[in-house]
């Protein structure tokens, strides 16, 4: 870890443009997933220092809501600058605490730059209608102003870049924020407060707490002077958000879990197929919600693709991030790999057959083997249940009509893949599915100007693009009379 890492590991709440202890002077630990070795504290807060928070969230858009699109595009600017100045230690703190490949970390850590910037953009273009009168003498004007102050809650998996594409936005539409990164990584969340500051963002503007996540939900969802609430996380604790928020009615995002099908037709390219695969699976350890979760391969391929699929799999070296050509880091924490294990241990006692890994690494810890298991049945908990690790089901299938109807039986839409060469093919079968993000013939799809979101039980609304600032935008509309003629 290189000094300025150091300096940006903060290990206290920010609130009002101060770093502070929780009321009590209570901590949690956070440890290093792939040693178990405590790194630092982080400060446990709960409902009071919440309210406080939203009170200098509330103070602070008073003014901040009515700064120019051109001073906050400037402040975003600044703010991108600074994120891709600091990247290498950015990336190290997210390494540390998260465990991804350091060649990964880094990757997050542009991947925020970029929305950032876009959102710095997209400060400037939120503009309104003037929508022809149907009465004489009358203007109708309709107009966006940011919604006020923005509660946002975040995963592990991404601790870095999920705040991004919420911080981005909010602060590009004149929002105020109290943030509330993920226990586990809680350090990438913190440097967010550090970068605004400097940026030059006012007090209050930005506010990040840790703690308990109850408490500090709780407060966040029902206090009035919260608007929005911005979740990314499990499908269960976004519908305990939606509930505690309905009761004040307040605006909701929601980034939800997935179940990704990856579906390869037999006229797939595939080498392609297996390139995507090996990407949409075993990226941050299997752990991020676009990560396929099903494999379907249609029968006139399914062995070549398994054999070359498994090769490519083994190629993949285990280990800490931090060590050169690792490809998979460890799971973030022992619940993880239990879960793996029992899915596995049902799937076997179901038939199906492990072609690759299967067990704990030889590293210890929450290492796991990059697993391929062929002979997947709809029974198996892989077809309903979110895996988020490095096991690869295959099922294998023969048309095309039985496919779609698999790979949309299940009650989340995020992501999806297929791999076909057959141009009516990939119309009629995008039609059919009901995912929010399809990939057709690619493996990555994440970026800043496509918009991020899921169907069904995945989510409410969209991330990144000109639909993730609508999110954070108010309609009005004027009726303006008196205007003769
Ligand atoms: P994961 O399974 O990825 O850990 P969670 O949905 O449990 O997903 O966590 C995502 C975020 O939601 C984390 O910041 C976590 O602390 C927070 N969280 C968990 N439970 C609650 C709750 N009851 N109220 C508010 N936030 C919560």
């Amino acid at each position: 870890m290189s000094d300025l890492s150091t300096q940006l590991l903060r290990q206290k709440l920010y609130i009002d443009g101060e770093w502070c202890d929780a009321d009590s002077g209570s901590t949690l630990d956070v440890t290093d997933p792939a040693s178990g070795k405590v790194i630092g504290t982080i400060a446990n807060a709960g409902a009071i220092e919440t309210t406080r928070a939203i009170e200098a969230a509330h103070a602070a858009f008073r003014s901040f809501g009515y700064t120019t699109s051109e001073d906050r595009a400037a402040m975003m600017r600044k703010l991108h600058a600074l994120i891709v100045e600091r990247r290498e230690p950015l990336a190290q703190l997210l390494t540390l605490e998260q465990g991804k490949p350091l060649a990964e970390a880094r990757g997050e850590i542009d991947m925020s730059a970029k929305y950032i910037l876009w959102f710095a953009e997209e400060a400037r273009r939120t503009y309104g209608d003037i929508i022809p009168s149907p009465w004489r003498g009358r203007q109708i004007l309709v107009t966006h102003d940011p919604v006020g102050v923005v509660a946002a809650i975040t995963p592990w998996n991404f601790p870095s870049s999920m705040l991004a594409r919420k911080i981005g936005p909010a602060l590009a539409a004149g929002c105020t924020l109290v943030i509330k990164p993920a226990t586990q990584t809680p350090y990438s969340g913190l440097a967010w407060a550090q970068l605004c500051e400097d940026a030059g963002f006012p007090n209050g503007s930005v506010n990040i707490l840790t703690g308990s996540a109850s408490a500090i939900g709780g407060v966040l969802t029902s206090h009035p002077l919260v608007r929005k609430i911005t979740f990314t996380g499990s499908t269960d604790v976004g519908k305990l958000l939606m509930t505690q928020a309905a009761a004040t009615v307040k605006k909701v995002s929601m980034e939800l879990g997935g179940n990704a099908p990856f579906i390869v037709f037999d006229d797939a390219n595939l080498d392609r197929a297996v390139e995507g695969a090996i990407a949409s699976k075993y990226r941050n350890s299997g752990q991020t919600c676009v990560c396929t979760n099903r494999f379907y391969v249609q029968s006139g391929i399914h062995d070549q693709f398994v054999a070359k699929f498994v090769e490519a799999t083994r190629a993949l070296r285990v280990g800490s991030g931090f060590e050169d050509g690792v490809a998979q880091g460890p799971l973030i924490d022992s619940k993880a790999v239990e879960t793996v294990e029992a899915m596995l241990a049902d799937a076997v006692a179901k038939g199906g057959e492990i072609a690759l890994g299967g067990k704990r690494h030889a590293l210890g810890g929450t290492f796991f083997q990059p697993t391929i298991v062929t002979g997947a049945t709809p029974d198996m908990p892989f077809a309903s249940d979110e895996i988020f690790g490095p096991v690869a089901p295959i099922f294998r299938f023969d048309t095309e009509a039985e496919v779609i109807e698999q790979a949309n039986a299940t009650e989340y839409g995020l992501a999806c893949y297929f791999y076909t060469a057959d141009l009516g093919r990939t119309f009629r079968v995008s039609r059919r599915l009901e995912y929010g993000i399809i990939g057709v013939n690619e493996g990555l799809v994440t970026t800043e100007v496509a918009p991020f979101g899921g169907l069904k039980q995945s989510g409410v609304g969209r991330e990144g693009s000109k639909y993730g600032i609508a999110e954070y935008l108010e309609t009005k509309y004027l009726s303006i009379g008196g205007l003769n003629g």
